[in-house]
């Protein structure tokens, strides 16, 4: 086709979901193009927290990280006036750091394009008239136009498990290392955080189920104030104004479906975030690298693999099981949902 630029796969979305995908198709000698609306690097609204298991899934040794990493050994959970310091080794990083990292490491021909249409042309997919394959991936996050051109119509995102989120990141030279978060406070069907960074920077925010959010005639901002003056009195923040900005985006649902012919949805496009915690990125880069070599075998996509609860990485033995038995009885973790090996 004159003038297109082909590809053997088209990654639409930059993010970890795209740069894990990327990578994994590059290493099985696929031509690839990662097309993103934005230059890299850029900024993605996220604590940034992440698990051990995230690392191992990008066979990447955390001490050779090149950008800012701090480690937490403890998680401190705070839950009707109960505080329970969980001892755990997990990580924050800043994402404006990680996902260009992840994205340069990935060796794949990066675009800065926004993708508006996608047809079906011949044998695969014509983006914007000037990108054509064989194969598209959607990583385009929540708004991801390879879902909307797609997948829509089949595979609507389900509007009870949306979660609208709200926070700031700012530098801060913070006196407590470790992690914070507050579940249910003053009726939040969520949780906010406390998450301290390398290099002096602070990310607070709040994060809830959209829904009973609403129903319940609350909104974000309030429990961001409360969140705010919270840190104030305990002395974990000082008294310089702090405006949050916000993002949604959707919780694991069921089974796909994630493939339609040969496009496929990832990360946040397919809505993978965990049901427990509503953590996105492991879950992004695991269905991204399971999407590739489905890819590079010819076989269909297989995400059900992908546990749908943190607590299934940060918990183990009877801790483990305790906690998805209550989350079963709270409705978190419906018993249609995989179980973790
Ligand atoms: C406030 C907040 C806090 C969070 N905290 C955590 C946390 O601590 N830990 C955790 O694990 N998860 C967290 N999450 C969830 C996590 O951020 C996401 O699940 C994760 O970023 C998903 O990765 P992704 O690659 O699917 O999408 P994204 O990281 O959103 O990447 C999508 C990419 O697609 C590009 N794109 C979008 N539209 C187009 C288009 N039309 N054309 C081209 N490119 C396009 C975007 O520019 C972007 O680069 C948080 C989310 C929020 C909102």
């Amino acid at each position: 086709m004159n003038g297109v630029e082909t590809a053997d796969v088209i990654v639409v979305g930059g993010g970890p979901a795209g740069s894990a995908c990327a990578t994994a198709l590059i290493r099985g000698g696929r031509k690839v193009i990662v097309l993103d609306k934005e230059s890299f690097p850029r900024t993605k609204l996220c604590a940034g927290w992440v698990s051990p298991g995230v690392f191992q899934a990008l066979g990447l040794d955390p001490a050779a990280y090149p950008a800012g990493l701090h480690t937490f050994d403890h998680l401190v959970v705070h839950a009707w006036g109960m505080t329970l310091p969980l001892r755990t080794r997990q990580y924050s990083v800043r994402r404006v750091e990680f996902d260009d990292y992840l994205l340069r490491r990935s060796n794949a021909t990066v675009i800065r394009h926004d993708v508006r249409e996608i047809a079906r042309a011949g044998e695969g997919y014509l983006i914007d008239g000037a990108f054509h394959a064989p194969h598209v991936v959607g990583a385009g996050g929540t708004r991801c136009p390879v879902h909307r051109h797609l997948f829509r119509a089949y595979s609507p995102h389900n509007k009870t498990l949306q979660i609208a989120a709200t926070e700031l990141e700012f530098p801060f030279a913070w006196r407590d290392p470790r992690c914070h978060l507050w579940f249910f406070d003053h009726g939040l069907p969520g949780y906010a955080w406390y998450v301290p960074k390398a290099g002096g920077w602070l990310n607070l925010g709040v994060g809830a189920l959209s829904e009973p959010l609403r129903q319940r005639g609350q909104n974000l901002h309030e429990h961001w104030e409360r969140l705010v003056t919270r840190l104030g009195r305990l002395g974990m923040i000082d008294d310089r104004p702090l405006t949050a900005a916000g993002y949604s985006y959707f919780l694991r649902e069921r089974s796909g479906p994630w493939q339609n012919g040969n496009a496929f949805l990832v990360g946040d496009a397919a809505g993978m975030a965990t049901r427990d915690l509503g953590e996105g990125i492991g879950p992004a880069i695991r269905s991204g690298i399971a999407v590739a070599e489905g890819i590079l075998h010819g076989q269909p996509a297989m995400l059900d693999d992908i546990s749908p609860l943190s607590v299934d990485e940060l918990l183990n033995g009877t801790r483990r099981v305790a906690c998805r038995a209550l989350l079963r009885l709270l409705g978190v973790a419906p018993r249609q949902l995989p179980q973790a090996a």
